[in-house]
């Protein structure tokens, strides 16, 4: 059984973004709440959601009383404390449903979605209750909730040590501060005694308040940064001591590997992608351990090896900046292997701007790869180049290409370079490449296509891309979002056909197609752009009531345009709450030779929605809405100054 995502109005196509853990420690990190203490139930809504742009649910009723919970599973963990939903079926529309002893709503067909107060750590579970006349059907559903253990005023000492850091496998350089801390009662006294017999106090970043009964938790986080080389004496490792009277409680701190402060550790970057090309490879950076990603740096570049922690690597891309990778994407260098030197040595390398029909490739001579960063804005394209010392004498004005008019260059830092290059139009895509035969670092820039503002889709090739499998959310009556989008990607692909374009679809049946594997196809049908069909839920502890609607999610500046003609055509159409356009960490939206936009219509796991999208013209209106996106887009582009309209 698939579960639903935990995710705040995310999807299953982000690698990497971890909202639900902030939420988590949020909720938990409110101190005081006894265990026992009534939640303020919320009102369920009284009558189902009518929505002009929806069908009708349509009503099943007398079939037989049966519960069947779609979420959350038996024995699941649910991530947040206050209130949560519920959604599953209870067979048809005539049915009475109470969870917990509150009504939940049934929508006609029989599903439903109840948003009830989190069960209570003394009985956690939903009981649900279902009736028609003298039928009643129970179900139990037992679930799991985030346990922290409590740590009392008094009595004996007890210490959270599952919550000490530093953890296993930590690197830092040694003159570099680490965090030390731990859970523990607010009125012990923690002390960190390392190396060197350092001897660091722990603060407590806790209330001030001291409690000594043995009735009350007063547990608390303490804190304090030490010396890696004080944790790094493998002889005697270093240890925590954490005391109340007489009552000590000692815990072995995990050795910190300090890394030389003499020499300077290498590694270099290598994809863990098996699929696509060189062209397609790239390893992401980002500037804490697992969050968002913002660099996408070239399989090859050398780079200093700065720090690791729960399974990433610290790099430094320049002086000024360090960006965490993850530790299968780096293979470190034998000890003493030199820094390569990257130097832009002028902008005379011949040729230094190389036009094709639809493309102009800037070749930068750098000797070795840098760490790159590529930012287009309007007709404005940056390309950051770290770790580089640009030494051009001439800054050239091109005369040979009728995109990229003029480049300019400035030496941000010792060794950082920022190639501006000023457009004609703006850059309809992008690629970063190495080229090894001429040791230099080629930006390609994609020139906008010729299009008909007539017929705007004319000739275009486009990437339809029926989100899932793997992952995705189901809805009440057990409608997997996957299943769910792909009829509407067939409709788009007809749609398009007739429009005169030329669809591509990323996936072709109901088994699944990795991430990687959507855009790596794309680009090499070089597609105008790239269109992913989704349907939204929830994380734990969000409203579904109020927090669904219509979204669409890009990951490039350049691609908003699109995400917004896509939202609005959606939002006419399906007449639901206007959730807005948004920046998103996807993956499917992260290749930059191509805008694309993902569209999140609306929300599976909500009775009225998830009915819509099982009926056959509401598919087909899905596909019309994004199909009436991509003509608006590209009609804009067609009209807008400076376009290439023939
Ligand atoms: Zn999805």
């Amino acid at each position: 059984m698939r579960s639903i995502p935990q995710r705040f109005l995310v999807d299953h196509s982000v690698t990497a973004f971890r909202p639900v853990l902030v939420v988590l420690l949020v909720a938990c990190g409110r101190a005081g709440r006894p265990e026992m203490e009534p939640v303020p139930l919320p009102r369920a809504p009284a009558s189902p959601v009518v929505v002009a742009g929806l069908p009708p649910v349509p009503a099943v009723a007398g079939a037989p009383v049966a519960i069947r919970v779609q979420y959350p599973g038996a024995n699941q963990l649910l991530t947040t404390r206050d209130s949560t939903f519920i959604l599953g079926a209870v067979g048809s529309g005539d049915v009475a449903l109470r969870i917990n002893g509150v009504t939940v709503p049934v929508a006609p067909n029989g599903a439903f979605l109840g948003w009830l107060a989190v069960p209570s750590s003394t009985v956690p579970r939903y009981e649900l209750e279902a009736v028609r006349g003298a039928d009643t059907v129970r179900r139990t559903v037992p679930i799991r909730l985030p346990v922290r253990p409590p740590l009392m005023g008094g009595g004996a000492l007890r210490v959270d040590s599952g919550s000490l850091a530093p953890g296993r496998g930590v690197w830092a350089r040694g003159n570099e501060f680490v965090r030390v801390s731990v859970r523990a009662p607010q009125n012990a006294v923690v002390t960190v005694l390392g190396g060197d017999r350092v001897r660091v106090p722990l603060q407590a970043l806790g209330a001030p308040a001291v409690e000594t009964d043995s009735t009350v938790d007063v547990a608390t986080v303490f804190a304090t940064d030490v010396l890696a080389a004080a944790l790094a004496d493998s002889s005697e490792p270093a240890r925590l001591l954490v005391s109340r009277g007489r009552d000590t409680v000692q815990l072995t701190v995990p050795f910190v590997r300090a890394l030389p402060t003499t020499s300077r550790p290498l590694g270099v970057l290598r994809s863990a992608s098996t699929v696509g090309s060189d062209t397609d490879r790239v390893i992401s950076a980002r500037t804490i351990v697992d969050g968002t990603y913002k660099w996408q740096l070239l399989p090859g570049t050398v780079l200093e090896v700065t720090g690791r922690q729960r399974g990433y690597t610290r790099v430094r891309l320049d002086a000024e900046l360090e960006v965490w990778v993850d530790s299968n994407e780096i293979v470190l260098l034998p000890a003493g292997t030199a820094l390569p030197r990257r130097v832009t040595g002028g902008f005379r390398m011949t040729p230094f701007v190389t036009p094709a029909a639809d493309y102009v490739d800037v070749v930068i001579g750098t000797g070795e790869r840098p760490a790159h960063h590529v930012e287009a804005e309007g007709r404005t394209m940056t390309l950051t180049l770290y770790g580089v010392q640009a030494n051009p004498d001439i800054s050239p004005i091109i005369g040979n290409d009728t995109l990229v008019r003029r480049m300019t260059w400035e030496q941000v830092t010792t060794d950082r370079v920022r190639v501006t290059l000023h457009l004609s139009q703006p850059a309809y895509g992008w690629l970063s490449l190495w080229d090894d035969a001429r040791r230099a670092f080629v930006l390609r820039v994609r020139r906008l296509p010729t299009i008909d503002a007539a017929r705007p889709l004319r000739g275009l090739t486009i990437a339809v891309d029926p989100g899932h499998p793997p992952a995705g959310s189901t809805g009440p009556t057990g409608l997997y979002e996957g299943d769910a989008v792909f009829p509407v990607g067939l409709a788009l692909v007809e749609l398009l056909r007739k429009r005169g374009a030329n669809p591509v679809i990323t996936r072709t049946s109901l088994e699944a197609v990795g991430l990687a594997e959507r855009g790596v196809q794309a680009r090499r049908a070089n597609v105008h752009a790239f269109i992913s069909i989704h349907l939204n839920a929830l994380p734990d502890g969000a409203n579904p009531f109020t927090a669904n609607g219509t979204s669409t999610l890009f990951y490039h500046n350049a691609s908003e345009p699109l995400a917004r003609a896509v939202q609005r055509a959606m939002q006419v159409r399906f007449g639901l709450r206007d959730l807005g356009v948004h920046y998103q960490n996807l993956a499917v939206a992260r290749p930059s030779w191509y805008p694309s936009a993902l569209a999140e219509g609306l929300f599976v796991i909500v009775p009225e929605q998830e009915a819509a999208m099982r009926d056959a013209g509401f598919q087909r209106k899905y596909a019309e809405a994004l199909l009436a996106g991509l003509e608006q887009y590209f009609r804009a582009l067609a009209t807008r100054d400076g376009g290439r309209t023939p």
